[in-house]
């Protein structure tokens, strides 16, 4: 059953989501070759938790971390290693908050470094299939709508859309109904209407959308080893629009963008 919200739970939803979109900013602020991804996991559940709120994966499902963060060819759920960043590198960050009960959950893929020209390409097709995924949250369109638009615009550049991982409703609980394919029918799938609470996050790969699990159970990594890109988003829909509840700002103001 989806649980929509109403206009008090999507602002305590927007305090959430901003938490981690200023973790995010300060990840942005250290994201560079040598740091390690444990360091970066230590200074957000500081910071998360110097926000009155409380880190939203970090024991969930067993999760060991604040963060989850995938380099290069690791698509998502990478845990956090003692292994520093290297130049050329591209590194997702996923993360997630609880404040007052309800969750923020999203993720921008960072580039350290000098990052080659193809895999920038994909960064920036990535983060406008989310962005055009986000216009199709209309009252009235449908769920199926979302996926559609990101896929066409993934394929069109011949990048393979993650099948095995979806975006999905956000609320009380991390994944709520329904899930949010980055794949889709148009017209197809329930009706998006006022209320709906959703993370929207598409996984684009480099190559074959095909992936595989690492054995710690946990990485998700492309299986032709090519890189792979994910950029996430909350999002309400209020008086019939999609209004993005967290934002890149704070990622672009540490990035001097
Ligand atoms: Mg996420
Ligand atoms: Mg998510």
């Amino acid at each position: 059953m989806i649980k929509y919200k109403t206009p008090q739970e999507i602002e305590i939803m927007r305090e959430a989501a901003q938490i981690v979109s200023r973790t995010l900013g300060l990840v942005a602020k250290h994201m560079k070759p040598g740091v390690t991804p444990k360091f970066l996991d230590q200074l957000a559940e500081d910071y998360i938790r110097s926000q009155n709120a409380i880190p939203g994966f970090l024991g969930l499902y067993g999760c060991p971390s604040t963060l989850l963060i995938s380099v290069n060819e690791q698509v998502v759920h990478g845990l956090p290693t003692d292994r520093p960043f290297q130049d050329g590198d591209i590194v997702s960050v996923d993360c997630g908050s609880v404040y007052k009960g309800y969750y923020g959950d999203h993720a921008y893929t960072f580039e350290v470094g000098d990052v080659k020209p193809e895999v920038k390409k994909l960064l920036e097709v990535t983060k406008e299939c989310l962005y055009l995924g986000i216009e199709q949250a209309t009252a009235g369109n449908r769920i199926e709508d979302i996926g559609w638009a990101i896929q066409q615009h993934a394929e069109k550049h011949g990048y393979g859309v993650v099948r095995d991982l979806v975006g999905h409703g956000l609320g009380k609980e991390l994944h709520e109904e329904p899930q949010v394919p980055n794949y889709g029918r148009r017209g197809r799938g329930k009706k998006i209407q006022n209320g709906l609470t959703i993370a929207i996050e598409p996984m684009i790969n480099m190559g074959t959308e095909k992936v595989m699990t690492l054995d710690d159970k946990w990485t998700i990594v492309t299986a032709d080893g090519k890189p792979s890109a994910h950029f996430e988003h909350d999002i309400a829909v209020v008086d019939g629009e999609p209004v993005i509840l967290s934002t890149f700002d704070f990622i672009y103001e540490a990035l001097g963008k």
